[in-house]
């Protein structure tokens, strides 16, 4: 499969099924803002439920926040974010179209020729929104382009309530807003999503240290979520193009179909965040060491991850078209799709199917009863081929068939296996010990 050819068919299998589709689309949509559908939403929140589980639950020295979307100008006036959250915007004269400077998509202008563009000048990517009633400079703010200032503002009153010492972290996972100038790549480049990160505070000189051991617990984690390691790379920052704040940044890059590109990010942003705010709010945010009788400003080790980048890797891994697996069904003869999801981050994990209508109320009992453990679907209607393949396709790991032997003979199931189409008879009285062995619980 061409590999552009794979993100398209992935944007269209991801509209047909329901996961992942155009915002406002009955008014034409919205650019670079998607919604996600029941199984999509599905699939998102288990690779969140697994990120929380893994670095808040998981982990003694981090804590979980909610910080606001919406929060004091101020903030993003000491942040630096006011003033230098900025893309290098140009325009085509010929065309009028806009572009990033530094993300020129290739080809010619629609007008012919190459593009002719203006001088580069600096585009704001905070989208503007107003507090309360007056509607002027003096109500202004944003709508938050990252989630790691609600950390900074609130280190604080966090450290003392949950009584942590250094080195501690704090996690959220929430959505952040950019006006990015082109959006591209479904969900790669879109102005609404969402990030889970963790600013990690630490004492100054052990910096570097914590940055290795975040490096190596991200990593655990995108490999954990089904990503092949041969898709994963480095990319170290040069010391040149670092961000004022920062003394080494690192992308984890995956490769997608349109080249590699960052999935997730780790910067050492030193002490520059809470000296910042210490200095524009007029608060005391150092830390006290009782150990050492000091008083100074942690250094911040950050790991941050794109939901939605991540999202999108997930299946783009876990995506694959097949010739037909069947023989037997008059679907026999069209290509197969059939999504190979961790069964931990499938939206549905078991489908229950009567092989007749007929034989719906005793499958229903088994629904029923499997309904309290995992996510299941009860599907009677269409070839049990048509309706392997429909579960194949939203990536079920088992499809649970209900036939006339069940009732009439053997009071045994038939499992199949989404991945090698294997098929075992089980009992229906250790079916779902069966089941619990291959899921686990939910
Ligand atoms: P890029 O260079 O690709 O614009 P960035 O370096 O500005 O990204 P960060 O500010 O480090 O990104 O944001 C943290 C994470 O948020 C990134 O690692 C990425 O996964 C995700 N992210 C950033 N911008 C977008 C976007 N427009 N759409 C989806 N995810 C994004």
């Amino acid at each position: 499969m061409e590999k552009n050819d794979k993100l398209e068919k992935v944007t269209s299998w991801a509209k047909r099924r329901g996961f992942i589709f155009q915002s406002s689309e009955i008014y034409g949509g919205l650019g670079g803002v998607y919604d996600f559908g029941p199984y999509g939403i599905a699939l998102k929140n288990n690779i969140k439920k697994l990120w929380w589980k893994t670095f808040v639950e998981g982990r003694e020295d981090v804590v979980g926040i909610e910080s606001s979307i919406l929060m004091s100008r101020k903030v993003w006036q000491a942040s630096g974010h006011e003033g230098g959250f900025n893309d290098e915007l140009v325009e085509c004269k010929k065309c009028n179209q806009r572009f990033k400077a530094d993300d020129m998509p290739e080809g010619k202008c629609i007008k012919g020729g190459e593009h002719e563009l203006t001088e580069p000048k600096a585009f704001n990517g905070m989208f503007k929104t107003y507090v309360g009633v007056n509607q002027d400079e003096s109500a202004q703010t944003y709508l938050r382009p990252e989630t790691a200032q609600g950390m900074f503002c609130d280190f604080k009153q966090v450290m003392e309530v949950s009584r942590k010492k250094l080195p501690f972290g704090i996690a959220q996972m929430g959505k952040c807003f950019r006006n990015e100038i082109n959006t591209k790549d479904f969900l790669f480049r879109v102005r609404e999503f969402e990030i889970a990160e963790i600013e990690y505070f630490i004492k100054p000189g052990e910096d570097e240290k914590a940055f290795d051991m975040w490096l190596e617990a991200w990593e655990k984690f995108v490999l954990l979520v089904g990503l092949k390691k041969e898709n994963l790379r480095h990319y170290d920052h040069p010391k040149e193009g670092l961000s004022h704040y920062s003394k080494r940044t690192l992308d984890i890059q995956y490769n997608y179909p349109f080249g590699w590109k960052e999935l997730t990010g780790l910067a050492n942003r030193t002490d520059f965040d809470l000296k910042s705010h210490a200095e524009a709010s007029g608060k005391d945010l150092q830390y006290f060491d009782a150990e050492t009788n000091e008083k100074y400003f942690p250094f911040v080790v950050e790991p941050t991850l794109g939901v939605d980048r991540l999202v999108l890797a997930v299946i783009l891994e876990a995506f694959e078209e097949l010739e037909p697996r069947t023989e037997t069904t008059e679907a026999a003869t069209e290509k197969e799709i059939v999504l190979h999801f961790p069964a931990s981050l499938a939206p549905v994990k078991v489908a229950v199917l009567p092989l007749i209508k007929k034989l719906s109320t005793d499958a229903r009992k088994i629904y029923d009863d499997l309904k309290t453990c995992w996510p299941v679907e009860f599907d009677e209607s269409g070839s049990i081929g048509r309706r392997y393949r429909r579960q194949d396709e939203i990536g079920t790991p088992y499809c649970v068939t209900v036939d006339f032997d069940t009732i009439e003979k053997d009071q045994c199931v038939t499992v199949r296996d989404r991945d090698t189409m294997k098929q075992e008879r089980i009992k229906i009285s250790e079916l779902k010990n069966f089941l619990f062995d291959k899921l686990g619980s939910f």
